[in-house]
């Protein structure tokens, strides 16, 4: 045990940023090679030495020995639930093949679920983890940068229905967020601009120092730097936190947890018209969305054009998408509105839109007529 103890103190301690809601609070501990010591951060927060990690074949063939050698090393016992890689596993049927599997395990309501995988694993296991037993305990071991910065920090969790993404969810805080930047090494590139595309729309949405941040450090974020991907997930999860214990519910009107949608409307629009099957992320849709919303903002006198160059300027460094260009297929302007029109952040028939008063600065606007978000996707190139 001595010689085991004095493994952990050789390693550095890790960042942390702490979430303080109304009823509860929580950390998010970020750094390197976290998953090897897991157990050490788990076993304290647990009341039960009894976890079932929810994971997907990816990520358990890749990283899961890992964690299960940390959870034995600290004498936690644990059941392993796969479901498998994708979307698809935030259904409906998955959901309900997976909670019965769990049930079947005979848990109690002091067993603990160990989230571990992408935004679509901290989803699924999250709404398991609200609604078995009408609620017990979860942590989070977000392995996409994406999870990281921003699924996993919240407590939004749900699945989709035939009628939508995300439609049938509660809110749910975790006990515990690990995020571990090594175990990024193995997420593809694309994954981790889209995951990054998150961290910059915070710096859009409400701080130059962060903006000026990603533009040093973005790049060497994208090539894996492990001191930058660390600083970088501490911001976006302290930018998070803020906003989410200001707003825990997304309920405040103006501002507040809504500003996150920053580039959204524009980004789902694009998802809905090309399917969810990997011809956009959503990071993708994101980018270009923080792009249009821009640019939009440009168009109706509120953001001055130098702050939109300075936006795409840093996209197009880091190669991600600023324009309907980068998809190799024509857009209709009626068809991506028609698909703004169905999103669910829609009230009493207005589309909510954030817009950007420069970069930094966003607010929200329900004003923004039909006929300029037409004309700004003409000038931007689709077809009418
Ligand atoms: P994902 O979970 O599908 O992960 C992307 C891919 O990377 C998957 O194929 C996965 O198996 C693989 N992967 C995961 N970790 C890996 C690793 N370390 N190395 C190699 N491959 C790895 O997708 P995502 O982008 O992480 O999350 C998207 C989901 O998150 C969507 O369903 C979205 O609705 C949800 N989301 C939720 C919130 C929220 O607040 N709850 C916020 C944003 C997004
Ligand atoms: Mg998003």
């Amino acid at each position: 045990v001595k010689h085991v103890h004095n493994a952990i103190a050789d390693y550095q301690a890790p960042l942390k940023v702490n979430v303080t809601l109304s009823q509860h609070t929580y950390d998010v501990l970020i750094g390197p090679d976290l998953i090897t010591r897991a157990g050490s951060f788990i076993a304290p927060r647990v009341r039960h030495k009894h976890v079932v990690i929810i994971t997907n074949e990816t990520v358990a063939a890749l990283h899961l020995s890992k964690l299960q050698k940390s959870l034995e090393e600290t004498g936690i016992r644990y059941d392993i639930l796969k479901v498998p890689d994708g979307e698809e596993s935030k259904s409906l049927a998955c959901y309900s093949d997976t909670i019965s599997r769990l049930l079947a395990l005979g848990i109690e309501r002091n067993t603990t679920i160990l989230a571990f995988g992408g935004g679509v694993t901290g989803d699924l296991s999250g709404f398991i983890a609200a609604t078995a037993l009408r609620g017990i305990p979860f942590i989070q071991i977000p392995t996409t940068l994406l999870a990281q910065v921003d699924s996993s920090v919240g407590g939004k969790t749900g699945i989709n229905s035939p009628s939508g993404k995300n439609l049938i969810g509660a809110f749910h805080q975790p006990v515990l967020v690990l995020a571990d930047n090594s175990i990024l090494s193995t997420l593809p590139r694309r994954q981790l601009v889209a995951g990054y595309a998150e961290i910059l729309k915070a710096g859009v949405i409400s701080s130059m120092e962060l903006f000026e941040w990603c533009e040093k450090n973005g790049q060497a974020m994208l090539n894996g730097d492990p001191s930058t991907l660390a600083e970088g997930v501490r911001r976006a999860c302290a930018y998070k936190a803020g906003v989410v214990a200001t707003d825990e519910r997304e309920q405040a009107s103006q501002n507040g947890r809504a500003l996150l949608n920053l580039g959204h409307t524009f980004g789902h629009a694009l998802e809905a018209e090309l399917g969810y099957d990997g011809r956009i992320l959503h990071g993708e849709g994101v980018s270009i969305g923080l792009h249009l919303a821009m640019a939009l903002s440009v168009q109706l006198g509120y953001a001055p054009a130098s702050d939109l160059a300075r936006l795409d300027s840093h996209l197009r460094e880091l190669k991600m998408p600023t324009s309907f260009d980068w998809f190799k297929e024509p857009f209709s302007a009626k068809t991506l509105i028609a698909h703004m029109q169905k999103d669910k952040k829609i009230h009493n028939g207005k589309i909510t839109f954030i817009l950007l008063q420069g970069i930094g600065k966003a607010f929200t606007s329900r004003d923004v007529s039909i006929e300029s978000v037409e004309k700004l996707l003409l000038n931007e190139g689709c077809l009418p």
